[in-house]
């Protein structure tokens, strides 16, 4: 991120404008709109505000003289539009004197930039692209026009005329903002976004006990719970809207090292974040400890969220987690998450099951080749029957000889999987005769593999044995 968003006020003085034409008329309108004070330095010696509400023109002074030589007090930003070469000597003035700048599609003379703005009176969306791509910056703001409420904005007032009635009564910060959430997520809420703002006021008039409403246990305090939050197997984008609740919501976030970044990034931007997995050569903390990190956050009033890759109830422990928390008589939900297969069936097309050809589907993990041989590969014979190991690289040897040893044919389709639905997925297909060598082409996990017909059917299986086709009638033709 180049360019912070940050709010001007415009009660605090007057912006200049710098320019003529129809570019200096359409930022003219937008300041004016609003609400700013402007002094316009018409480069052409035109002003023409026709068209403008009166209220808007009368904010507007017309300005005399030399903008480069003009006594610039007062003034808290400077814009450029349709001034030509006076823009750049404007903005050499401007970046002198301190001044905020912007040339208009000039980034390399301006200090600040214009977003695409969402107006929803008090609530005001930018949206911006680093000046990179203002369509871009257009599409995502049609998106928010799109989900935000019309009345958002009289929900933002309605509430800040409230704000510091409520301070008063419920001091404790995180009840407070629980008592806030309830408003605007419940009757209340939905009141004042249907235009009932009347009726709005006086059922929140009515809340005799606001400490009670926000759903304080004793006076005061607050219960504290936990969300287990499956994160998918990495891209953000697959995190379900409950998961992305969750984390916006959350006081804390406990997470695992399978988590990518991106996806910490979605959480609330002061929510605490607590690496608890396993790092590469180091042990984790323990199951205990974590467990125990959990049930005390949650005691003391936090909103934990336990973030794991992929489903927390696919071989991630979720279970183990939700007993300690029920035994501590913790609070918690559970939130499903796309676990690692079924992102690399989706990413890579392999359809787990097929009709006739793949009937049922096994979820095994084999960390090791200890765990290897507890598994009892004679379940596994099946040949409609889809395997899905996880943990299974270091074991892969084994997984080789327990299913062939079960009587499944060398000449089975797998494919080794990594990294799915990152930026840097990769996978690698062949027979169950070769998998050894399969994981041994793998750049680094985590990876996952699936062993059964179906892989025939994979994108990456297709690509191989077309470049096969390719490769064999060049040699012919050679
Ligand atoms: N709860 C997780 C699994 C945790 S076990 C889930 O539902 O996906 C860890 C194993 O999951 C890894 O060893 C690997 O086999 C698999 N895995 C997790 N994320 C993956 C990814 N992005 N790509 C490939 N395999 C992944």
């Amino acid at each position: 991120m180049r360019f912070l968003p940050v709010f001007l006020d415009l009660q605090t003085g007057p912006v200049l404008l710098v320019g003529a034409g129809d570019l200096a008329r359409a930022k003219l309108r937008l300041l004016a709109a609003a609400g700013a004070r402007i002094r316009w330095h018409s480069t052409d010696g035109r002003y023409d505000v026709s068209g403008l509400p009166p209220a808007d023109a009368a904010r507007i002074e017309f300005a005399n003289g030399d903008p480069l030589t003009a006594e610039l007090g007062g003034i808290i930003a400077i814009l450029c539009a349709g001034a030509g070469d006076i823009g750049v000597a404007m903005s050499a003035r401007a970046k002198a004197m301190g001044l905020p700048v912007n040339v208009m599609d000039d980034l390399a003379h301006s200090t600040f930039i214009f977003p695409a703005i969402v107006d929803r009176g008090d609530v005001v969306v930018a949206v911006g692209t680093g000046g990179a791509s203002p369509v871009v910056a257009r599409r995502v703001r049609e998106r928010i026009e799109a989900v935000l409420p019309a009345r958002i904005g009289d929900l933002a007032n309605f509430i800040g005329r409230w704000r510091k009635s409520m301070h008063a009564r419920i001091p404790e910060f995180p009840l407070r903002r629980r008592f806030w959430e309830r408003v605007v997520d419940g009757p209340i809420g939905a009141l004042v976004l249907a235009g009932r703002g009347d009726e709005a006021e006086a059922a929140l008039k009515e809340i005799a006990d606001p400490s009670a409403f926000a759903g304080a246990q004793a006076p005061g305090v607050v219960e504290g719970r936990v969300t287990l939050v499956g994160a998918g197997p990495g891209d953000p984008d697959l995190l379900t809207i409950k998961a992305l609740r969750a984390l916006q919501d959350a006081d804390v976030v406990f997470y695992d090292e399978l988590v990518s970044p991106d996806i910490l990034d979605r959480a609330r931007r002061d929510a605490a974040r607590v690496p608890v997995g396993r790092r590469v050569g180091k042990p984790g903390i323990g199951q205990d400890a974590i467990n125990k990190l959990l049930i005390d956050a949650a005691k003391s009033g936090q909103r934990a969220v336990r973030l794991k890759g992929g489903d927390a109830f696919v071989f991630g422990r979720g279970g183990e987690e939700v007993e300690a928390l029920r035994a501590a008589g913790v609070a918690y939900s559970i939130v499903p998450g796309i676990t690692a297969g079924l992102g690399a069936a989706a990413q890579f097309e392999v359809p787990l099951t097929f009709r006739h050809e793949a009937l049922r589907i096994t979820f095994l993990t084999a960390h090791k080749a200890k765990d290897a041989e507890t598994v009892d590969w004679s379940t596994l014979t099946d040949v409609k029957m889809t395997v899905v190991v996880y943990m299974g690289m270091t074991a892969a040897p084994s997984v080789r000889a327990g299913l062939l040893a079960a009587g499944r044919s060398p000449q089975t389709p797998v494919g080794v999987f990594a990294r799915v639905t990152r930026p840097d997925a990769q996978a690698v297909v062949g027979t169950l005769e070769n998998l050894p060598a399969l994981v041994e082409q793998i750049d680094g996990g985590p990876a996952i593999l699936i062993i059964g017909d179906v892989v025939a059917h994979s994108a990456p299986w297709r690509h191989q044995n077309l470049n096969r086709v390719i490769s064999e009638l060049l040699e012919a033709a050679e």
